[in-house]
């Protein structure tokens, strides 16, 4: 778990919208991310979405002391392949921001993308 580059993650869009920057490039605007993937942890059981479908699954929720959900986004990013989690932690009132850098998908570039949940 590493916090990168969350107080950046969100920049100016177009019109009214913001868009969502990479948490782990560094010093540049990185604003070409792919969704891979949403999960929704409740208390012993997990939903994801992703390029596949719809699964549900018996599983405890991740967090220390279970008393929220969970919610993991997964993104995968153009320019150097980063790849990660972004989670949003309910925890007694309050939504935590955290943030997990996973294995580089690859240095970068369109062909070693992982496969979006779903685009036209
Ligand atoms: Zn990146």
């Amino acid at each position: 778990m590493g916090k990168g580059n969350l107080e950046k993650l969100i920049v100016p869009g177009y019109g009214e919208d913001y868009l969502m920057n990479c948490p782990q490039c560094k010093g540049y605007k990185a604003v070409n991310i792919h969704l891979i993937s949403i999960k929704v942890y409740r208390g012993t059981d997990a939903t994801t979405i992703n390029e596949k479908g719809i699964f549900v699954e018996s599983i405890p929720n991740p967090s220390p002391g279970r008393r929220g959900a969970r919610i993991e986004i997964e993104y995968n990013c153009e320019q150097e392949g980063h790849h990660g989690i972004i989670a949003l932690q309910f925890h007694k009132g309050e939504v935590f921001i955290q943030h997990e850098e996973l294995a580089k998908t690859a240095e970068g570039g369109l062909l070693n993308l992982l496969d979006d949940i779903w685009r036209d």
